[in-house]
């Protein structure tokens, strides 16, 4: 039977350290690094994600400067407003939060931040230092991912890894962080031919593909370490991954529970990377 890796536990831990790095932030430097989340329009979900950022932040001594747009802005207004935080220096972290109403788009304001303060990481030249190696602002959940790795000791190196899903926020940086730490990286998505016995293959398997219960049990390698990313609501109100979990469960050496798993991590190494993008931008590097 596999053992649990712990969400909730590791980010809180997280959150202790980043409360400590902005604590001596702020006796260093005057201010506590500082937050800007901007939401435009009123989807509940992001509503929800965004207000529990916020509130993550004031946990932690983190700055929070709310920005809170109606659906019909503009282009030209979001991109002003862009502008405005790229220039304060109060601000060291700058979240829009996606997805944008379908008039806005969100490679062009994504491209307008200052990547410095691109604490998601989705700013081509934090993508472009991924895929070089080299340090920059990576995004939050393969971060969180890669932290929950760490945890279990398992050795990264060498092993055979899969990644389920391809997109740009998770599958892809996960599988360039999996390479970074010399694993043997196979990344997979709706097209892969015989998806189960690649799956089969993977002494760590992450899996982000929105589809609910897509790998079962039986695709799992014994001894593996489960890593699901997905998070999908079924109609009854539950929600459930993109691994069957009892079933997999059965034959992993470790596997994250949904919810408990990689939801708190993206959170937690969001606020990471404000401390980290404060203290680059502030003391130099990066
Ligand atoms: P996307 O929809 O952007 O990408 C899904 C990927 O999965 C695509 O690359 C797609 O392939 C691939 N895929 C879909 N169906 C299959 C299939 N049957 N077989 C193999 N590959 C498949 O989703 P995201 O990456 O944004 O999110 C993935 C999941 O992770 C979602 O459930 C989301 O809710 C969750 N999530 C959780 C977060 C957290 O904090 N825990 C944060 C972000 C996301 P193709 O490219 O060919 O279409």
């Amino acid at each position: 039977m596999a053992q649990l890796i712990d969400g909730k536990a590791v980010a809180r831990e997280i959150r202790e350290q980043v409360r400590n790095e902005a604590a001596e932030f702020h006796a260093r430097h005057g201010r506590a690094p500082g937050l800007a989340t901007v939401l435009v329009g009123s989807d509940p979900a992001s509503a929800t994600y965004v207000r529990s950022k916020r509130r993550a932040c004031a946990e932690v001594g983190i700055a929070s400067f709310p920005f809170e747009l109606p659906e019909e802005t503009t282009m030209r207004e979001l991109l002003g407003l862009v502008d405005e935080l790229n220039r304060r220096e109060d601000v060291h972290g700058i979240l829009v939060q996606l997805p944008l109403p379908s008039h806005l788009s969100a490679q062009t304001v994504i491209a307008a931040l200052d990547p410095r303060k691109d604490v998601d990481g989705l700013h081509p030249v934090n993508q472009g230092k991924l895929l070089q190696g080299v340090p920059g602002l990576r995004p939050c959940t393969p971060l969180g991912v890669m932290e929950l790795l760490a945890r279990t000791g398992v050795p990264l190196a060498g092993a055979p890894a899969v990644v389920v899903g391809r997109s740009t926020l998770v599958g892809k940086p996960t599988a360039l962080l999996l390479l970074e730490c010399h694993a043997t990286v196979t990344l997979c998505h709706s097209r892969t031919r015989d998806l189960a016995s690649v799956v089969r293959s993977a002494e760590v398997l992450v899996v982000a593909a929105g589809r609910p219960g897509l790998v079962r049990g039986d695709w799992v390698r014994t001894g593996a370490v489960v890593i699901d990313v997905g998070i999908n609501r079924l109609p009854s109100g539950e929600l459930i991954g993109d691994v069957d979990f009892h079933t997999a469960s059965a034959r992993a050496a470790w596997i994250t529970p949904v919810p408990g798993g990689v939801g708190p991590m993206t959170v937690a190494m969001l606020l990471r990377n404000t401390v980290q993008a404060a203290r680059w931008i502030v003391e130099g590097q990066a």
